[in-house]
């Protein structure tokens, strides 16, 4: 194991953040390889850490100003043993081969805890989506896609949103998609609702996070009830997190974006996070203006230069990271404790550092890995997948009940898998094992391709 580790980063020495997922997944699966050495055998890890396939390429586009810009676009396919690959695009400056490739590493095992039969990849653009007009987002989805059409198909690779890629971004990338192979097809995921889409689509990651705490929280005799809460990030995840916080009567104090957070000692109700909605999915604002309208909430800008970020410092009970990798460090998570904080479930993938996660778990705080917590998103984008191919859409109370049997079944084969391998409670280690397990399998029964 040690020597792969070694082999993996000398190979690759700038990947940091694809090193960081695959040494937490291998550092929890040893006892499996203890027990099985037929994986061994197979070179499970050395396959597994190396992409099926790997396309770069040049997105050429016109900005309004009639300047020709050029970003670079990316699609990993991962892992393909247990279905399509599918997992998200993301379009963000920082986007690069390592952070896809760490996505798209956590998607396959992701994809698998949900049972449906998803295979795992990633993609994006390190275009900055910020400030763009509609028409050049349109442009830049146009050029995006005019490359990426050969290589994704409803039997083969379906993408779907990430951040900085929701709905709009996905109706132009589906649209040029259309165009080329002149057909229409469930070819991504994330579609709006009168060309495919799915309901609770939009709202999955966030209300299957909120679920899988429920669950965690009620092994402790717990509910999430009157329970303060601090989310990160107000994108999608954040967004539909608060929401069933608020159905649910827990009380959120926080929102953020990469420029600052805002606290509401008040709380966050229905008719403010309305507000937040507008402000960030059709004005496209900052998040500091949720204090001009709510004037006794505090804007605290970001401060790159502290060790600590002071969102995470305030009393509570439960926090959901929801925006982004690596969100929270050692510091934040002691911060996390010493507040009162018992729950972590991550809607983000892999908001919280190795070191935080250690301090989480040795404190015994009830936490979870986005590969589990925040696979609500892709399980709905499987069942739009099933509702795409049989061309009938389920009603909302169907796939929500959908959505909620697979948290509560994804949470019982984290907690099962863990009691197996002798670590009761510990979510990190069962989400590991019982997707490695179910992915190796398969690799094996598949032979050596
Ligand atoms: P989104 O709608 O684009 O929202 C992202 C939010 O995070 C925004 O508020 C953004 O602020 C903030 N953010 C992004 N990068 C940041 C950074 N470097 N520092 C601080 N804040 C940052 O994206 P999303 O779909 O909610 O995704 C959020 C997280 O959930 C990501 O880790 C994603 O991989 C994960 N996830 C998403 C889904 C899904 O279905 N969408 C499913 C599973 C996991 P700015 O606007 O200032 O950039």
């Amino acid at each position: 194991m040690t020597d792969i580790i070694e082999y993996m980063k000398n190979r690759d020495p700038y990947e940091k953040e694809f090193h960081q997922a695959v040494e937490e997944v291998f550092e929890t699966v040893q006892p499996v390889l203890e027990r099985y050495p037929d994986y061994r055998q197979a070179a499970i890890l050395e396959r597994l850490i190396e992409p099926e396939r790997v396309f770069l390429f040049r997105v050429p586009w016109i900005d309004d100003q009639g300047q020709v810009q050029v970003n670079r676009g990316y699609r990993i396919q991962m892992n393909s043993v247990i279905g399509p690959y599918k997992g998200g695009l993301r379009f963000h400056p920082s986007v690069n081969l390592s952070i896809l490739k760490f996505l798209a590493f956590e998607q396959v095992f992701k994809n698998a805890l949900t049972t449906l039969p998803m295979g795992g990849g990633k993609g994006g653009s390190d275009f900055n989506p910020k400030g763009r007009s509609d028409q050049e987002i349109m442009r830049f989805c146009q050029s995006f896609m005019m490359e990426l059409f050969r290589h994704i198909g409803p039997d083969t690779d379906v993408p779907a949103g990430d951040i900085g890629v929701g709905a709009r971004e996905i109706g132009y990338l589906f649209g040029m998609y259309k165009k080329l192979r002149n057909e229409f097809a469930g070819v991504l995921t994330g579609k709006s609702l009168g060309w495919g889409g799915s309901l609770v689509r939009p709202e999955a990651t966030g209300y299957g996070n909120v679920y899988f705490a429920s669950e965690m929280a009620a092994t402790r005799g717990e509910s999430l009830k009157d329970k303060i809460c601090l989310v990160s990030g107000s994108g999608n995840v954040a967004q539909y997190t608060v929401e069933k916080l608020i159905e649910l009567d827990a009380k959120v104090v926080t929102l953020s974006d990469s420029s600052g957070y805002i606290y509401d000692a008040e709380g966050i109700d229905a008719g403010k996070l309305d507000f937040v909605k507008r402000l960030k999915n059709m004005r496209r604002g900052r998040i500091r203006e949720y204090t001009d309208k709510f004037p006794q909430a505090a804007y605290t800008e970001a401060d790159p230069t502290l060790d600590h970020n002071p969102m995470w410092n305030h009393p509570a009970n439960c926090a959901f990271p929801s925006a982004t990798q690596n969100e929270i460090n050692d510091k934040d998570a002691g911060n996390l404790i010493n507040q009162g904080i018992f729950l972590v479930s991550e809607g983000a993938n892999m908001p919280s550092t190795p070191e935080a996660i250690k301090i989480f778990i040795e404190k015994k705080i009830l936490y979870a890995p986005g590969k589990a917590s925040n696979a609500g998103g892709v399980a709905v984008s499987g069942l739009e997948m099933s509702q795409n191919s049989m061309r009938i859409s389920w009603p909302r109370e169907e796939v929500d009940n959908r959505l909620k049997g697979i948290m509560k079944s994804i949470h019982k084969t984290c907690l099962d898998a863990a009691a197996e391998y002798g670590e009761p409670g510990n979510y990190l280690v069962g989400a590991n094992i019982a997707g490695f397990v179910k992915v190796v399998n398969a690799m094996i029964d598949q032979g050596v391709v």
